[in-house]
């Protein structure tokens, strides 16, 4: 196959994001350039992405990001072979500017465009980086997605499990805030939890034994806020209970992978070893890529986690998504839309 370079562009939620990859499928790609520009401080008053100034925000430094992305990999318009953009699932406003940008540019320059479906992208990372084979598991945990998907071709997922109330990433967030802990909180949950004992409180482990893979974090979330505000509770106490939190999303969390597992050696009939990629941001997570590397160990799973920079909201994974669409012929016209859902199989949401 040949050799494709793609500039990515990623706005669907608090980042403005451009790179350039370059490669052929399966993969693994060049990263040319990967420039991430992050709102985080202008919607940490709000503790939360604010959509408004989300979209806002996009406007005013996507050409900028977009420049800065082929400086840096050396790279003018003219080189570029496809003009990759999220075009959903996302907020919005800034899935418009992306999108918008990315036909401008595809317009002016006469370059093809692809329209990306930004869960896709997340799927896909693992080729950009190991150039995996299909088929594999996807555990997907971000700030807005919980999913567990077998991934048969770029334009082939099987829905084994989703998240029935909040995301794991919004559910990391939602209880840092509890815990008082700055915007966005997963990480520095992750930290405070390092120096927690994760026995001194007992939190329900949602969805445990459960048939099926779905999730649900609300239930976990809610019991947290009982015991800050009536429980065995005071200052000084947030790092047992951050680490109870934590332990109680990776017992789900495996769970349920658990069960994907099982599902998805029976749809294509694996008895060897079998892949398991975790992706989004909160794959970042430490003591859950332990816990997932010790669930592959037991049921003869290779992990495959992309590094941080990569799991997170990201212009190289729109490139890189991009690439395999049109490496299968698959382009998009300027009439594209913009789509604020935008499930990657059925059922999903
Ligand atoms: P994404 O939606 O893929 O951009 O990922 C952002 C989400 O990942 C936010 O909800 C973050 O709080 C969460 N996140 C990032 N790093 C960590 C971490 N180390 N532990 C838990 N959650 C994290
Ligand atoms: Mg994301």
């Amino acid at each position: 196959m040949a050799s494709l370079t793609v500039l990515g562009l990623e706005t669907s939620c608090d980042e403005t994001a451009a790179a350039v990859v370059r490669g052929a499928v399966p993969g693994p790609g060049e990263i040319l350039s990967n420039v991430v520009f992050s709102q985080i401080a202008e919607h940490a008053p709000f503790g939360g992405v604010v959509p408004e100034i989300a979209a806002r925000a996009h406007v005013e430094t996507i050409d900028v990001v977009v420049a800065e992305a082929l400086a840096e990999a050396g790279c003018r318009l003219s080189d570029i072979d496809v003009i990759a953009a999220t075009a959903g699932p996302g907020l919005i406003g800034g899935v418009m500017v992306g999108l918008s940008t990315a036909k401008a540019l595809a317009l002016a320059a006469h370059k093809p465009l692809v329209a990306v479906n930004h869960l896709k992208a997340h799927a896909l990372t693992a080729r950009l980086t190991a150039g995996l084979p299909y088929p594999f598991l996807l555990l997907l945990i971000s700030g807005g997605h919980c999913q567990l998907l077998g991934v048969e071709a770029s334009d082939r997922f099987h829905l084994y499990g989703t998240t029935i109330d909040d995301a794991a990433g919004e559910a990391f967030d939602k209880t840092a805030k509890l815990l008082g802990l700055p915007y966005p909180g997963g990480p520095r949950l992750e930290q405070l939890a390092r120096s927690g004992n994760p026995q001194r409180y007992r939190l329900p482990r949602p969805m445990l034994g459960r048939p099926g893979a779905d999730f649900s974090f609300s239930g976990l979330k809610t019991a947290v806020r009982q015991i800050v505000r009536e429980g065995d509770f005071s200052s000084g106490d947030e790092a047992d209970l951050a680490a109870a939190f934590q332990a109680a999303v990776i017992a789900s969390l495996c769970d349920r992978t658990r069960q994907a597992m099982a599902r998805f050696r029976d749809d294509f009939a694996l008895e060897g070893p079998a892949i398991l990629v975790a992706a989004g941001g909160v794959a970042a997570n430490g003591a859950i890529r332990a816990a997932l590397a010790q669930l592959c160990t037991e049921d003869n799973f290779r992990l495959e986690v992309p590094p941080a920079r990569l799991c997170t909201d990201n212009g190289a994974m729109i490139a890189w998504a991009g690439l395999e669409e049109a490496s299968s012929g698959r382009w998009d016209d300027l009439t594209v839309p913009p789509r604020a859902r935008w499930p990657l199989a059925q059922g999903a949401t």
